[in-house]
């Protein structure tokens, strides 16, 4: 109706939708677009967080939200984006360990220098040995944090302590979890319900 309406539907339909197996346990995020097509081949079906009810896609169209609310529109349909999906015939839980990239270290670290707590934006910051590779610090989750750019530029060569540094937290390998693709940012409020066991990775030991 407004003008930007069809930006804000294609970023509707990029939102991140938690999607839970036959035992509602989180397996993945997927986003919305592809969970409606998912829904849509009866590969699952919608979960409303408030409620558990579980619809189809031809009974998701049939309940759209309220007019005030943000909605994915086509010249017929007004439906409310899904924030959770249940799999119709999957029931195991993937297991698989965080790979060591920079993508994923990004998202470890939430995109803040571990030196001084800083968020910046990606090309602000870069991946820090913490031993440096000139003294035979490896590259992996153990010894790799994210650094600002002055921070980096103080800390050179140099462990953090000869310059006075600290990290916020010891660097540690993530678990694996559905939500390893997503920053916290991007998380729904209504999955907590649906992963009662799953601790913030960020959390300190
Ligand atoms: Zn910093």
């Amino acid at each position: 109706m407004r003008a930007g309406e069809p930006v804000r539907r294609t970023d509707l339909l990029e939102r991140a939708t938690l999607v839970i197996n036959r035992s509602w346990r989180p397996v993945h995020v997927t986003t919305v677009r592809r969970a409606l097509c998912m829904v849509f081949r009866e590969a699952a079906r919608i979960v409303a967080p408030d409620t558990l009810a579980t619809f189809t896609f031809l009974e998701w169209i049939r309940r759209p939200p309220p007019e005030d609310e943000l909605a994915i529109r086509s010249p017929s349909v007004r439906l409310a984006a899904p924030e959770v999906i249940l799999l119709l015939h999957f029931d195991r839980v993937p297991c698989h360990e965080a790979p060591f990239t920079r993508r994923n270290l990004f998202l470890r670290d939430d995109f803040t220098c571990q030196y001084c707590g800083r968020r910046c934006n990606t090309d602000l910051l870069s991946v820090d040995h913490v031993l440096p590779r000139s003294r035979g610090g490896k590259t992996s989750w153990e010894n790799c944090v994210l650094a600002c750019v002055g921070c980096n530029a103080r800390k050179a060569n140099h462990t953090p302590k000869e310059v006075g540094l600290r990290l916020l937290r010891p660097p540690v390998r993530p678990r694996w979890t559905p939500y390893l693709n997503l920053r916290p940012s991007q998380r729904m409020e209504s999955w907590a319900r649906f992963a009662p066991e799953h601790k913030r990775r960020t959390a300190s030991p």
